[in-house]
């Protein structure tokens, strides 16, 4: 076969910014070993895939790619995975993995096999026990009157996204309930005012109306939050919590909501904060926490990372982690009002 035609296609492709041509997925193999589930999914360039997990949808994006005509999925029976599928919309192919219960994953995209594999395995998991055990304590104390922190609207010079949009933030804990430690001894309720601060400035400078349920250490019962959020008629809630266990092999991004109302919100916001912060993703999940359960705003409430390992305990204490998920909700917020928009 003369092999010229090909040269001059590679030749055309090298020296355009943009080859027509895409990288495509040809071909998706399931299956299990030691206790854990496989997807191989093999493409014709290597391409750096990126995963996001929203409930019980293990959703992997390929930039740029499309699905090959004739696309082989094979799969296997197995106690984690119900279904798999795939998706072209207009910028990227999705390989979309419908699970069957809580799961954790990573992702590793093999340079030179052009392939990327997906690792499934259980989930080892104690956040919604200690945050259930906390709410139930904590309803139970009084709460000191809310004399929350208002943020006026001001113009910065950039787009108004978010003009007439009244946002409130809820620095999780305050006072003599420091809620969990850093690794390195600093209190949670610390960590949740700075970053809380650094959102609000961000939101602000977007043109919201910003309140805070505190700027200052000090606590509030949790009916006393909701009530706040509900009488000052905000469009959205946000709660902001940093994680904690007493493993310190356990890392990641977890974001919660509760009503069917909240649900595109913390959408919007747990794949801004997966996209911006690189943490592990562990998922968006749907649990009744008291605050997300008792407003009637479209709320969320969000764990960037892990106190209790060394990395996350050195992250969350930089300004410069904080942020980059001022920024990370930010943009989630934005595209949420867009969203509801179109
Ligand atoms: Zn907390």
């Amino acid at each position: 076969m003369n092999k010229f035609p090909l040269v001059v296609i590679s030749l055309i492709c090298f020296f355009q910014p943009v080859c027509a041509e895409k990288i495509l997925i040809t071909e998706i193999v399931q299956s299990r070993d030691r206790g854990y589930d496989y997807l191989d999914i093999s493409t014709s360039d290597y391409i750096k895939a990126k995963a996001v997990l929203l409930e019980d949808q293990l959703i992997i994006n390929f930039p740029e790619a499309a699905l090959a005509k004739n696309l082989q999925i094979s799969s296997v029976s197995s106690k984690r995975i119900k279904g798999i599928s795939v998706r072209q919309t207009k910028n990227q192919a999705q390989v979309i993995i419908t699970l069957k219960k809580d799961s954790d994953y990573d992702i590793v995209n093999v340079f030179g096999r052009n392939k990327s594999v997906i690792e499934i395995s259980d989930r080892l998991d104690y956040t919604a026990k200690l945050m259930a055990a906390w709410e139930k304590d904590n309803l139970k104390k009084i709460g000191q009157q809310l004399k929350p922190y208002k943020y006026e609207p001001v113009t910065l010079g950039k787009r108004l996204y978010l003009l007439n949009k009244i946002v409130v933030l809820d620095p999780g804990h305050g006072g003599n309930d420091p809620g969990s430690f850093s690794k390195n001894g600093i209190p949670e309720k610390v960590l949740t005012l700075q970053t809380a601060r650094k959102i609000a400035q961000l939101l602000r400078s977007a043109g919201a109306t910003v309140y805070l349920t505190r700027n200052e250490d000090r606590r509030s019962n949790l009916k006393d939050i909701a009530d706040f959020a509900n009488r000052n008629r905000a469009d959205i809630f946000i709660s902001i919590h940093y994680n904690s266990t007493y493993r310190d092999d356990i890392s990641g991004t977890e974001t919660y909501y509760y009503n069917a109302i909240s649900r595109g919100f913390a959408r919007c916001l747990h794949q801004n904060l997966i996209g911006g912060l690189e943490e592990k993703d562990r998922g968006l999940r749907r649990v009744m926490f008291y605050t997300v359960n008792h407003t009637e705003m479209p709320s969320a409430l969000i764990e960037p990372l892990y106190l209790s390992n060394e990395r996350g305990a050195k992250e969350a204490e930089s300004p410069a982690f904080q942020q980059k998920v001022a920024e990370a909700v930010l943009k989630g917020v934005v595209e949420y009002f867009r969203s509801k928009q179109r």
